[in-house]
C-alpha cells in the first residue's frame, strides 16, 4: 500500500504558517514589509485585541491586477525574485512567496487592491477564508493595497492558545512598527490600536538621511540625551567564493564598499538592556551576535559593565556579502565575512565616540556630508549676561578661531557670581603628557594665545544644529563640591556635575596608555622601605604574568622567592598607608579582570585600568587650582566622558530638565 501522499495546498500553507507566522507581529511585518516594497509612500497599521481579532494594513503602493492579486495568494508566487542567483542580490524585504498564502490559510483574510499606475476603472477584492477563496469580485478603491487580517489562527486552535495576552501581542507589533518607522523615515506611518491612534508620524524629506532619521528617532519618542551621528565608510573583502574566482584574473582581492551610518548614544549614554539598540542590514532589522559584540567592543571603556547601548545603526553591505534567507522571517542574517564586518562596525563605532571630542575630525568628517547652514550664536540666557560666546560655540564646532575678535576679556569670567568660567584650552594631542600644568593666576586670566589655539589649515563648516555639542567643549564655572566627590558646574546650559574620582580614574589611565604606547618609563616613587608579599602559589603563578606590564606602569615588583614578591616603588597617585594591602587587593582585582576576558596574561589596557581604581582624590579634598587642572587635564583626554570601567565623568541636567523638575515647565 502506498502510504506517501502530496499535500494539499491548503495544508501546506498552514505548515508553512507555522514558520512565518510566529504571532500577530509576524503578520504585520510581512504585510507592512510587502507595502514598503511596493513602494508605499503612506501607511496604515491598525490592529484590535493585540492583533487576534484584527489587523490592518493599507498603503499607496503600486497595488496588484485582478490577475496578480489571485497569483499573490499561491505559494511561492512572488514579483521579486525570478532564480536562485537573485537570491544573492536581494534588495526587497520579501522574496519567498510565502507570507499572503501562510496568513490567509490561518485566518479570515482580505485582500483590497486596486493597481496605482493602470487606467483599470476599479480594483480587486477577494475573500478568503482559512485557505479556501470565497469570493473574487470587482470592487471600488482607492489606488493601493488594503489586507485585513481577522481571527488569526481561528482553525488552529492550538496555535491560538500560544497567543499572550492582548498586551504584550500588541507590545511586539509597536516594536516592530518602531523598527519599520527607523528604517524608512520617508514613509508616513500611522498606527491606531484599539481604535485609538498611537502614531501619526509625517513623512520626513529623505535628503539629508541622518536628519531625517534624527527626526523620526524623536517623533517616536526617542530619548533626548546625545546621539552623535555615525558616518563611515570602509571595505569589506568579497566572499570567498568571490575572491577565488577573481584570484586568477589580477591577484587582487576584490571587495565591497561598507558603510554604517545613524545615531549612537554618546559616550556614558547607556540602558540596562538592548532594548534601545536597533540594528539594520540593508534596511532590514536584524538580531546578530557579531553585532552585539562589535558594538561593545567599539565602546569599549566608555561603557559600563552590564549596560547597553543606544544605537540606530544602519550597515549597508554589497548583498552577495550577507546571506538573508537564514532565518523563516528574516529575522537572523550571515555575513559571508563576519570577522571583518564585526571589526569595521567597532571601528566605526570608535571612532565616533573618539571624534565626539575632537572637533576638528568631528568637522572634517561632517565636512563630507551636506555641509549645514551656520547657526546664528546661540541666544543669551539672561541669567549670565557677561558670558561669552564659548570658542566652540554652542553653534557647533568651529576649530578655527583665529579669525575670531579677542575674546580674553569676555571670558575673564567675572560675571558677578562667585567664580569664573574656565577656559578651554584646544588639546593639541590627546593628552599632555607633561606634569600638570602650574594653576593659573588668581582671577584666571589667560593669555588669549591660550585662548586660541593656532589656526587649523582648512575651516570646517559647523556642524547640523541637532549635533550635539559636547560638554567639555562649552565653558564650565566651578560652583562648589559636594560630599567631597562631586564636583558641581554650571554651563550656560545649566548644571553639570563631576565626579572627581571617576575624572581622575579617566587622565590617569589615558596617559598611562600613552606611556605604554610611548615605552617611556613611569614616574614611580621608590618605597623608604621595600616590602615583601607572599602569595598563594596559583596567585603568585598569575601576578608573575603580569609583571613586565605592572613594572612598566610604575609598580615595582619583582620576584623574590617562590611565591613572594618585593615590592620598592609605587606611581606617584597611589597613595596608600599600606603598600601590602594595595599588591593584594591588585591582584584580586586582576583576577577579577581577568576572568572577564579569561586569559592568564591580561592586556596592558586591562592592568593600567585596574591600576588606576587607586587614584585617589575620591574623597580627597581638592583645592579650587587643583580641580581646574582636573577639568583641563579631562578635556584633553581622547575619551573624557566615562572613566575606564565605563561610569560616566560628567552628568548635565540642563534648564529644561531644571525646569521640569521644579514645576516650571512640562
Ligand atoms: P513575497 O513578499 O515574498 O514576494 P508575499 O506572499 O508576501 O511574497 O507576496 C506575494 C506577492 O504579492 C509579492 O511578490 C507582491 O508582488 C504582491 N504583493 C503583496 N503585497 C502587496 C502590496 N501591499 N502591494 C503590492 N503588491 C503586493
Ligand atoms: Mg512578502
Amino acid at each position: 500500500m502506498n502510504r506517501i501522499r502530496l499535500l494539499s495546498e491548503q495544508v501546506a500553507n498552514q505548515i508553512a504558517a507555522g514558520e512565518v507566522v510566529e504571532r500577530p507581529a509576524s503578520v504585520v511585518k510581512e504585510l507592512v514589509e510587502n507595502s514598503l516594497d511596493a513602494q508605499a509612500t503612506r501607511l496604515a497599521v491598525e490592529i484590535h485585541a493585540g492583533g487576534r481579532s484584527l489587523i490592518r494594513v493599507t498603503d499607496d503602493g503600486l497595488g496588484m491586477s485582478r490577475d496578480d492579486a489571485l497569483l499573490s495568494l499561491e505559494r511561492h508566487a512572488t514579483s521579486k525574485i525570478l532564480r536562485a542567483e537573485d537570491l544573492s542580490a536581494i534588495s526587497t524585504m520579501g522574496f519567498r512567496g510565502e507570507a499572503l498564502p501562510s496568513i490567509a490559510s490561518v485566518s479570515r483574510f482580505t485582500l483590497l487592491t486596486r493597481e496605482r499606475d493602470s487606467a483599470a476603472p476599479e480594483g480587486t477584492e477577494i475573500l478568503v477564508n482559512g485557505g479556501r477563496i470565497i469570493a473574487v469580485k470587482g470592487c471600488g478603491s482607492a489606488p493601493g493595497t488594503c489586507v485585513e487580517v481577522r481571527q488569526l489562527f481561528f482553525n488552529l486552535p492550538a496555535r491560538r492558545k500560544f497567543m499572550r495576552a492582548d498586551e504584550t501581542e500588541s507590545a511586539h507589533i509597536q516594536h516592530y512598527l518602531t523598527l519599520a518607522a527607523l528604517a524608512f523615515p520617508g514613509v508616513a506611518l500611522e498606527f491606531v490600536k484599539d481604535a485609538r491612534m498611537v502614531w501619526q508620524l509625517p513623512a520626513v524629506p529623505k535628503e539629508d538621511r541622518l536628519g531625517a532619521l534624527r527626526e523620526r528617532w524623536g517623533a517616536l519618542g526617542g530619548g533626548e540625551e546625545s546621539l552623535l551621528e555615525v558616518d563611515f565608510k570602509g571595505d569589506l573583502p568579497a566572499a570567498r567564493e568571490e575572491t577565488e574566482r577573481a584570484a586568477g584574473a589580477a591577484g587582487v582581492t576584490p571587495s565591497h564598499p561598507f558603510r554604517v551610518w545613524g545615531l549612537l548614544g554618546a559616550p556614558g549614554v547607556s540602558r540596562s538592556s538592548r532594548a534601545e539598540q536597533y540594528v539594520f542590514v540593508n534596511r532590514r532589522p536584524v538580531e546578530n551576535r557579531g553585532i552585539n559584540y562589535a558594538l561593545l567592543e567599539g565602546y569599549h571603556t566608555a561603557l559600563m559593565k552590564d549596560r547597553y547601548p543606544v544605537c540606530c545603526l544602519f550597515l549597508e553591505v554589497h548583498p552577495a556579502g550577507v546571506d538573508v534567507n537564514i532565518h523563516p522571517a528574516k529575522r537572523e542574517v550571515k555575513f559571508h565575512r563576519e570577522k571583518a564586518v564585526r571589526q569595521l562596525l567597532s571601528q566605526a563605532i570608535r571612532e565616533t565616540l573618539l571624534t565626539y571630542h575632537a572637533p576638528a575630525k568631528r568637522a572634517a568628517a561632517r565636512a563630507v556630508a551636506k555641509p549645514a547652514p551656520s547657526l546664528p550664536p546661540a541666544t543669551d540666557q539672561p541669567e549670565f549676561p557677561k558670558l561669552a560666546p564659548p570658542p566652540s560655540g554652542v553653534a557647533g564646532p568651529a576649530p578655527d578661531q583665529s579669525d575670531q575678535p579677542d575674546q580674553s576679556d569676555g571670558t575673564d569670567g567675572t560675571d558677578g557670581m562667585n567664580g569664573t568660567y574656565l577656559p578651554i584650552r584646544r588639546p593639541q594631542s590627546p593628552i599632555s603628557n607633561a606634569p600638570p600644568a602650574e594653576p593659573p593666576a588668581a582671577g584666571f586670566v589667560l593669555p588669549s594665545s591660550i585662548l586660541h589655539p593656532p589656526s587649523s589649515p582648512a575651516p570646517a563648516p559647523p556642524a547640523a544644529p541637532a549635533a550635539p555639542v559636547p560638554l567639555l567643549q562649552v565653558p564650565l564655572r566651578l560652583v562648589g563640591v559636594v560630599g567631597l566627590l562631586y564636583v558641581v558646574l554650571e554651563s550656560d546650559r545649566g548644571l553639570v556635575l563631576l565626579d572627581q574620582h571617576a575624572a581622575h580614574e579617566r587622565v590617569l589611565f589615558e596617559q598611562m596608555l600613552r606611556r605604554l604606547e610611548e615605552s617611556s618609563a613611569a614616574p614611580s616613587q621608590r618605597l623608604l622601605l621595600p616590602e615583601t608579599v607572599e602569595l598563594p602559589v596559583r596567585d603568585a603563578r598569575f601576578l608573575r604574568e603580569q609583571l613586565p606590564t605592572l613594572s612598566r606602569l610604575g609598580v615595582g615588583l619583582s620576584e623574590f622567592g617562590e611565591r613572594t614578591f618585593l615590592l620598592d616603588a609605587l606611581p606617584p597617585f597611589v597613595k596608600t598607608g599600606d603598600p601590602r594591602r594595595f599588591v593584594l587587593t591588585l591582584v584580586d582585582e586582576l583576577k577579577a579582570a581577568g576572568q572577564a576576558v579569561n586569559t592568564l596574561r591580561l592586556g596592558e589596557q586591562t592592568v593600567a585600568k585596574t591600576v588606576c581604581r587607586h587614584a585617589v582624590k575620591a574623597h580627597d579634598p581638592l583645592a579650587r587650582p587643583e580641580l581646574e587642572n582636573l577639568i583641563e587635564d579631562l578635556r584633553h583626554c581622547a575619551m573624557p566622558y566615562t572613566c575606564p570601567h565605563g561610569r560616566p565623568t560628567l552628568i548635565e541636567m540642563n534648564f529644561r530638565e531644571l525646569e521640569k523638575k521644579f514645576g516650571r515647565a512640562q
